[in-house]
């Protein structure tokens, strides 16, 4: 890495124990992020701080002014523009050591096969559970870990889903809550940069191997101020990461 690029990430540097080659592991990772809304933009920020050389961006859609109370990632300049496209150019203008391709494209297995291959992880920050379901499916059959992170009004979730390893998101929920409304839930902003920001740093300290990842079902309730840790299990007969004939 040039001696300009790592004077950017000096104070990161300072860390015990997160020396330069910790950063030339977050520069060479490849992220694909799911959602770029409120918390997915939060993730998209801490991770192009730390300078992770890759982002490729999925999101469908175009802003719209009820997305601001929780979207800081774009402004009111953006409104009615793809927040995928819109994400990518704020990400490039905030790091210019990143490199960010956006695809503005509802996340299916379809569209999420070919650029999952390409990643070393995959952030789940969406908020419906066909896509979330997806997603683990792409991850599961292309051997990519799988960061999930959820919220619904005061609670959240993060964990991190390891093929072969951890169980997986259908291990986890293998039935979708039948009233689930994937935009009725309630959102504070903060909420979701909490968990945002939660999740880009268990992302740097997976991509970079420093630190110590998570392997919880992490949930936490911002009313309380509570974090509560489960263990996460594999269900042997899964339809997703279960054992095949
Ligand atoms: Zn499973």
């Amino acid at each position: 890495m040039e001696r300009e690029e790592l004077k950017r990430y000096r104070r990161q540097l300072l860390h015990p124990g997160f020396t330069e080659s910790h950063q030339k592991k977050l520069k060479s990772s490849v992220v694909l992020l799911a959602g770029v809304g409120g918390l997915g933009g939060a993730v998209a920020y801490g991770l192009t701080a730390a300078g992770v050389g890759n982002i490729i961006v999925v999101h469908s859609g175009n802003l719209t002014e009820s997305n601001l109370n929780r979207q800081t990632l774009m402004g009111e300049s953006a409104l009615g523009l793809s927040r995928a496209k819109t994400a990518a150019g704020r990400i490039a203008e905030f790091n210019r050591f990143v490199n960010v391709e956006a695809h503005d494209l509802a996340a299916n297995e379809k569209t999420l096969e070919p650029l999952a291959k390409r990643a070393d992880l995959i952030i789940d920050a969406r908020h419906n559970f066909p896509e979330r379901r997806a997603l683990n499916k792409v991850a599961v059959e292309k051997k990519v870990p799988l960061l999930y992170a959820a919220m619904d009004a005061m609670s959240a979730q993060t964990a991190l889903f390891v093929p072969e390893t951890t169980g997986c998101f259908e291990c986890l929920y293998p039935e979708s809550p039948p009233d689930w409304d994937p935009f009725g839930f309630p959102v504070f902003g903060a909420v979701a940069h909490t968990i945002g920001a939660l999740t880009a740093l268990e992302a740097i300290k997976y991509l970079s191997g420093f630190g110590e990842v998570s392997r919880s079902l992490n949930v936490m309730d911002f009313n309380r101020y509570d974090l509560r840790k489960f263990r996460l299990h594999r269900r042997p007969d899964c339809p997703v990461c279960g054992q095949k004939e």
